[in-house]
């Protein structure tokens, strides 16, 4: 069986004029970054304003195994096979990070045949996109510093600085660190730490700004620290977003790349999906929206955390209406739901049980008011049986399903779910309506997606968070939206509990403010902002030979 980076190498790939030609677009609207990127200019959606917008397909998934069930799999075969149909199709999804490349999760390309290349490009530096928000997040850092230690005119409180130092890569010795030791002429020493850059709120600024100028807002009003007398102390105080955002200004526009099957895909933007929201950015969607008739995305983990801040996120703050939301479900995370230690056996039993899982995802889309389709990504180890009991199920519940093999078939094998989206794509499809109203109270807001989303009886919050909910009040960021921060293991916010748990309370330790994001987040138990690496990384494994020709990435 080949590898993902030896089918990416077999790959046909065309140079990017071609598919620039194909979405419609000229050379003056494109910057080439090499033959196969290019960035896109942000003046073609002023352009294209008036143009009536494609339909808007989310990708998500249940709650998944360790390993990712075939989210970005499923959402550039999905993409592929309404191209193959003959149907304009872009896909909009996320850029990877180094930290998961050399970890343990690998890429983010999709895998088998639905990828996305120059894979190796993809994985490592890519357009610089990352590079330049990790200088721009540690400009704000280096300033900071700087004040404090020319006299503190703003009476930084050096205990309450938020704002850290970022690197792209996972690195737990950076998690706790001491900065300005070696004397007067280094600063003034405290403790600091490092985030991972897709952590950082800049990210996320970034993926959610609809323009140069509306990224620079939020960025001179992102909380970076409080004063010794309590005041919040943003960028704007320091005086510098201007410069922070001319370091952004290439970083912003979309970066164009295509498909095994030479289809269009924006990749740009990827923000956490635990402290941040996860999606890729509102610009590469809207282009994506504008340049074909069906603008297929996909947001990070399970529906509960992903789409969840999507839909009340993402679309809120781009003006979004999605139509449609594909469920990626899998055989063996199924099992692994119903208790199955080995998921390669065949077990209807567990899969009886586990499929719990998925009908609570189902359930919670339909929130929304949107249609849903349950896309099964097929692994050589499913049997026709198991395969069989879900498609049963799902048909039950009157709910569209479609077995999905697009991984060991490319977009021939995603036929099937494109059939059955664009079915419900016919029907009336622009009912989104988000979960909660911004007029909720934070607290409301988070027993809202807790009961409605999680499951949960009901949300306790540390007297920290409570404290915090009076501080956000009165700071006035009562009406944002909030950014629910958990395990991607469970419904719940203990990892423990599988399957589609019940009678248990949600806890919130702490809520940070990410007014520059324009979200609060809140914290259901000890999320890392900065990852490790494993016994055995996945660096290991990744070599380059004297042609410059890469091996091991996935
Ligand atoms: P997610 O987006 O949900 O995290 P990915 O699409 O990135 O998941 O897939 C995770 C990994 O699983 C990738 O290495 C991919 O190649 C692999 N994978 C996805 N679907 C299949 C499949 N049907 N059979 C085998 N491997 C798969």
């Amino acid at each position: 069986m080949k590898t993902d980076i030896q089918i990416a190498q077999e790959a046909k790939i065309v140079n990017i004029s071609e598919i620039v030609k194909k979405v419609g677009l000229t050379e003056d609207d494109i910057e080439h970054y090499g033959k196969y990127k290019a960035k896109v200019n942000l003046d073609v959606l002023k352009r294209l304003e008036n143009k009536k917008d494609g339909k808007l397909v989310l990708v998500t998934a249940i709650t998944p195994t360790p390993a990712g069930e075939g989210k970005s799999t499923v959402t550039v075969g999905l993409t592929q096979a309404l191209n193959k149909l003959g149907k304009s199709s872009v896909a909009a999804l996320r850029e990877p990070s180094l930290g998961p490349v050399f970890g343990m999760k690998g890429g983010a390309t999709g895998g088998g045949y639905a990828q996305v290349i120059p894979m190796e490009d993809i994985n490592l530096h890519f357009t610089g996109d990352l590079h330049a928000i990790g200088v721009a997040h540690n400009l704000i850092a280096a300033c900071i510093d700087n004040h404090i230690n020319s006299g503190n005119l703003l009476n930084i409180d050096v205990t309450k600085i938020s704002w850290k130092r970022v690197v792209d890569m996972n690195d737990r010795a950076l998690r706790e660190i001491v900065i300005g030791l070696g004397g007067k002429a280094n600063g003034i020493p405290r403790e600091s730490s490092f985030q991972i850059t897709v952590a950082s709120e800049i990210m996320a600024a970034l993926c959610l700004a609809n323009s140069l100028m509306d990224l620079k807002d939020k960025i001179r009003s992102m909380v970076f620290g409080y004063s010794r007398d309590g005041k919040a102390l943003t960028v704007g105080d320091l005086k510098i977003e201007g410069a922070v955002t001319a370091l952004l200004k290439e970083a912003l526009k979309p970066n164009l790349v295509q498909t095994l099957e030479n289809t269009p895909v924006f990749i740009h933007g990827g923000p956490f999906a635990n402290i941040a929201h996860g999606c890729n950015s509102i610009l590469a969607t809207k282009l994506a929206l504008k340049l074909s008739d069906y603008a297929i995305t996909e947001a990070g983990f399970a529906a509960d955390l992903g789409a969840e801040k999507f839909l009340d996120i993402k679309c809120r703050k781009g003006n979004l209406r999605p139509n449609c939301v594909v469920i990626v479900a899998t055989v063996r995370a199924l099992k692994h739901h119903g208790g199955a230690k080995e998921l390669s056996e065949e077990s209807l039993e567990a899969l009886e049980k586990g499929i719990a899982n998925l009908d609570k995802h189902i359930e919670n889309m339909k929130k929304y008011n949107l249609p849903v389709v349950v896309a099964i990504n097929r692994f050589v180890s499913d049997t026709e049986r198991e395969l069989e009991f879900i498609e049963k199920h799902c048909k039950e519940l009157d709910v569209p399903v479609a077995l999905c093999e697009v991984w060991a078939k490319g977009g021939e094998g995603g036929i099937a779910l494109a059939k059955e989206v664009m079915a419900q794509l016919e029907k009336e499809t622009d009912n989104y309506t988000p979960l909660y109203s911004l007029d909720l109270s934070i607290k409301e807001k988070i027993e809202t997606i807790a009961k409605e989303i999680y499951g949960a009886d009901g949300v306790e919050f540390s007297s920290g968070a409570k404290k915090m909910l009076k501080t956000i009040d009165e700071l006035g960021y009562g009406n944002l939206p909030v950014c629910m921060s958990k395990t991607q293991k469970s419904l719940s916010d203990n990892a423990s509990l599988i399957g589609r748990p019940t009678g248990f309370t949600v806890t919130i330790n702490e809520l940070r403010i990410s007014a520059g994001a324009g979200f609060i987040v809140a914290m259901a138990g000890d999320i890392i902002d900065m990852p490790g690496l494993p016994k055995k990384p996945a660096a290991e494994l990744i070599d380059i030979d004297e042609n410059g020709r890469i091996e091991g990435l996935f």
